[in-house]
């Protein structure tokens, strides 16, 4: 069978490998596993109308309706799925990836990013000669335009729209030349927040910075923070399902922080909760889930698994370090839109975000990879298991070794041919040290092929 679905959805550099034919094969094997209409939508890539007549194309050929929503965040699609009659949804998009890449992403009737099941049976398909219906029964394709309009007001009837108004802030917001443009500018202006914006043309080639929304792709954004004094700057990655923010001082907020700082606030508005991520978050969320009376529950790494663990334990909130926040009383997916009001409601009900960012206990992480020929991942851990025979072991996702002052993760990629060691403790010099000891034994095992 094709392994074509990765961590999210299928990606790959267009007219190279992800193609129209590809596309259309795709479009029928969703629509021989899913009948029924299905809602599309594009974040701006260039090749986004290509890539969605070719996956329409094919959802017709066996019958399906589809719903062309245009060009939106990934998470407007996933709310538009929930929210009506729809069999599923299809989102092209390859998220923070460069603009020659693009994908496909499979999302789920409920508004979830499909589950493995649902794609090994879209892949088994792929692999099938998929009959074409009679030419009387073939699909149409109609579109909709109010989605962004929906996702937005949706956003802000969950939010306290009179407090954010009153507060009166500025902000700047860097669209990234992204889908984000379609729906943030908006949710900004409903909450009565000044808005600076940034690259906030769609423009399918990123020529503002690359897509993801990393401290170096952002120095613009922190530049124009400092220069206006605004409260906060906020970016997106291509399809607005990721966040990430800038504090009133021009200083980039790493991902594990802004979930932190979110988690406390849902969690002491709820008066508790469980609180979601995976295991290769930091340990700052259990400090401040827990010092407010909030549990933290550990999954395996991807958005997928932290919403499907959410709706199972019903977690009030969760997400990932990079961006990823997923609110449980809006939608179970990452949710760029959502995140803009919490944070926005935080800061006033809080404090500035930099006050926050200060008030969480410092942790040092350090990161390494190795380049690891794929056939050789589970061996090196295995090696790795065998080797640390009496510490403490936690196999959520590869192997977390968990010591008194610290803890180290060793994992493959499940993408690319690298294994990680991620090393983490209060102390620095402990943190950089397991991490060499770490990436020191596998490097030292991986030479011995
Ligand atoms: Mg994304």
């Amino acid at each position: 069978m094709t392994k074509m679905f990765g961590t999210n959805g299928v990606r790959g550099v267009v007219n190279q490998d992800m193609n129209v034919q590809k596309a259309l094969q795709i479009g029928k094997a969703i629509g021989a596993v899913t009948p029924g209409v299905t809602a599309i939508a594009t974040d701006t890539r260039y090749t986004c109308d290509m890539l969605k007549m070719a996956v329409s194309a094919g959802l017709m050929s066996v019958g399906c309706d589809v719903i062309d929503l245009g060009s939106l965040p990934t998470p407007a699609l996933q709310y538009y799925v929930r929210t009506h009659s729809v069999v599923g949804g299809v989102m092209i998009t390859a998220s923070h990836n460069p603009p020659q890449f693009n994908g496909i992403k499979v999302i789920a009737n409920d508004g979830t990013e499909a589950s493995p099941q649902q794609e090994e049976a879209i892949e088994a398909k792929y692999d099938e000669e998929i009959a074409p219906v009679s030419w009387k029964d073939t699909g149409h394709t109609s579109r909709y335009v109010g989605a962004a309009d929906d996702y937005v007001d949706a956003i802000v009837s969950k939010l306290d729209v009179e407090a954010i108004r009153e507060a009166n802030l500025t902000v700047v917001l860097d669209c990234t030349n992204g889908a984000a443009f379609y729906t943030s500018p908006l949710l900004l202006r409903k909450l009565g927040v000044r808005a600076i914006t940034l690259n906030g043309n769609p423009q399918g080639e990123f020529p503002g910075h690359p897509s993801e929304p990393t401290e170096d792709n952002l120095q613009d954004l922190i530049k124009m923070v400092k220069a206006t004094g605004a409260s906060l700057g906020i970016a997106h990655d291509g399809d607005a399902d990721r966040c990430v923010f800038v504090d009133g001082e021009g200083n980039y907020v790493p991902g594990d922080k802004t979930l932190a700082i979110l988690a406390r606030s849902i969690v002491k508005e709820n008066g508790g909760g469980i609180v979601v991520t995976p295991v290769a978050t930091s340990s700052v969320i259990d400090e401040t889930v827990s010092s407010v009376g909030g549990k933290v529950v550990r999954t395996a790494v991807g958005s997928p698994k932290v919403a499907r663990r959410m709706i199972d334990d019903g977690g009030i909130f969760g997400g990932e370090e990079n961006g990823g926040l997923i609110f449980a009383d809006h939608q179970f997916c990452r949710d760029g839109g959502m995140a803009i009001g919490r944070m926005l409601e935080s800061i006033i009900k809080i404090g500035p975000l930099k006050e926050q960012v200060d008030s969480l206990v410092p942790f040092y992480t350090v990161k390494k990879k190795l380049v690891c020929p794929d056939d050789l991942k589970e061996s090196v851990l295995n090696f790795l298991d065998e080797n640390t025979a009496n510490i403490r072991k936690d196999t959520t996702d590869g192997l977390k070794l968990i010591f008194t002052n610290g803890w180290v993760l060793a994992r493959a990629s499940g993408t690319e041919p690298i294994f990680r060691v991620y090393a983490e403790s209060r102390d620095k010099a402990v943190a950089e040290e397991l991490a060499s000891k770490y990436e020191a034994m596998v490097d030292e095992y991986l030479s011995s092929f």
